[in-house]
């Protein structure tokens, strides 16, 4: 079997395999990974989806990218572990559904992409015998994801770095309470500047014998597990295999890319809606066909998503032809006539967040926090312009209860505490205080040569 090989979104001429672009994390060009071929699921198979559980449809979905490099039974064995969580397919009224990925160990849908990243990359570095650090910057629910998923094992160190400011508490508990090989750093900045330090990290070459790693959606091992997601909601809520639109709630648009990495796949889908909060660059770009980051990111309340240059829209570009480099300066531009044809983008206010979480538990009682409820209202405005559709998807990326402060002063009610998150108020924190300046980052880290 040809394994799949992956390239720069930079242009850097070196094919690496998929282990190789796991580990490394981004190209030494700071270019994003891509796979050169998408392979394609057949028809015939995506029907049969509806009878098979998450891990078994993951192994269809993940298993053409890593061709030799992993065992099968490993890898089987891998996705069943992963996966051993619920996957809800709610529906809320007709054949308007939500995705709840929020069943995971941190009540976030980056639990799908760290878990499985977290068990390739041990996988690969236990047959070589090597340790890394991982450097990962999070707008709130990555750090924790990442850390859950690679807490306690041997050969791997985290270092988190979260804008202090702009997570909640309980996001912040979610790194803190951890310790070992987890080392969290509240950065005294925003998003934008704890990802400009990671990125000025890895291309350090004083910081080279750390052999840092990224976990971000950077990370091509982050991306491929949240294609399989949208194949499985569809066998779910169209096992006829009518084509679905899906609602997505984009901060870095990683989730987004898992999407349409499930379309070029062969996933029956009628239209994919980017929904923002009010950093609305990308609506912008779909508009005028000109790109640019919004700086500072504004602070909304679906705060994962607080985004002023989404760092998967170099790879979105490189689907569609085009080129962005890793600043956000276009290069080339993409096919922007098939980009509009597959992508319906919508910027959503805070004050729509909030009504929409208000009216659909009213109306239907569903639950739905920020980042969700940007979903659904960008869903319904795309139905309200271009036509209904069903079946209709859109993703919960969080658990209600990550967000109790505003979810208790909309609907009155208290979020469930979910079990994963039962304990959290009253474990002890550890972490330290950095600037958001490159010298602070670097001194810290020299600590682990
Ligand atoms: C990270 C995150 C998002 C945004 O996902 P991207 O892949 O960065 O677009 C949305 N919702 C929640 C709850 C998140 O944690």
């Amino acid at each position: 079997m040809n394994n799949i090989l992956f390239f720069s979104t930079n242009g850097h001429p070196e094919r690496v395999d998929f282990r190789r672009a796991l580990l490394m994390g981004q190209a030494p060009d700071k270019g994003l990974y891509m796979p050169e071929k998408i392979p394609c699921i057949p028809k015939s198979k995506i029907l049969e989806f509806s009878e098979m559980t998450y891990p078994k449809i993951a192994y269809e979905v993940i298993k053409p990218y890593l061709g030799d490099l992993v065992l099968d039974a490993e890898l089987r064995s891998m996705l069943q572990d992963a996966y051993n969580y619920d996957v809800p397919v709610e529906k809320v009224y007709d054949e308007k559904y939500v995705l709840r990925l929020d069943r995971g160990p941190t009540c976030s849908f980056k639990d799908f992409a760290a878990r499985l990243m977290a068990r390739l990359m041990q996988y690969f570095l236990k047959q070589v015998d090597e340790s890394i650090l991982i450097l990962t910057a999070t707008s709130g629910d990555t750090g924790s994801a990442v850390a859950h998923a690679f807490f306690g094992l041997d050969n791997i160190k985290i270092v988190v770095l979260f804008p202090e400011k702009e997570v909640t508490q309980r996001q912040r508990r979610q790194m803190t309470t951890l310790g070992k090989n987890v080392f969290p750093l509240a950065v005294d900045g925003k998003f934008d500047d704890c990802q400009a330090l990671v990125k000025q990290a890895f291309v350090d070459p004083d910081l080279v014998d750390l052999k840092l790693s990224s976990a971000n959606s950077i990370n091509i091992g982050r991306l491929l597990p949240q294609a399989v997601y949208y194949f499985y909601a569809h066998s779910r809520a169209s096992p006829d295999g009518k084509a679905a639109v899906f609602s997505v709630p984009c901060g870095n648009f990683g989730d987004l890319m898992g999407g349409l990495i499930a379309l070029r796949m062969g996933l029956p889908v009628h239209r994919f809606v980017a929904a923002t909060n009010e950093n609305d660059e990308f609506l912008k770009f779909m508009c005028t066909g000109i790109y640019k980051p919004i700086k500072p990111s504004k602070n909304c309340i679906s705060n994962a998503m607080n985004v002023g240059h989404p760092s998967n829209l170099a790879r979105l570009f490189s689907l569609y032809g085009g080129v962005m480099d890793e600043t956000g300066h276009v290069i080339k531009q993409p096919d922007m006539q098939s980009m509009r044809r597959e992508l319906y983008a919508v910027s959503i206010s805070d004050n729509e967040t909030r009504q929409t979480i208000k009216e659909v538990y009213l109306k239907h009682g569903a639950l739905l926090e920020p980042h969700g409820a940007v979903g659904y209202a960008g869903l319904m405005k795309y139905l309200t312009k271009c036509g209904d559709w069903s079946p209709c998807i859109s993703l919960e990326t969080a658990d209600p209860a990550k967000f109790p402060d505003e979810i208790v002063r909309l609907v009155g009610i208290n979020p469930p505490l979910p079990a994963a998150m039962a304990k959290l108020d009253e474990l002890e924190e550890n972490f330290q205080r950095i600037g958001a300046d490159y010298a602070s980052i670097k001194e810290y880290l020299r600590r682990f040569l």
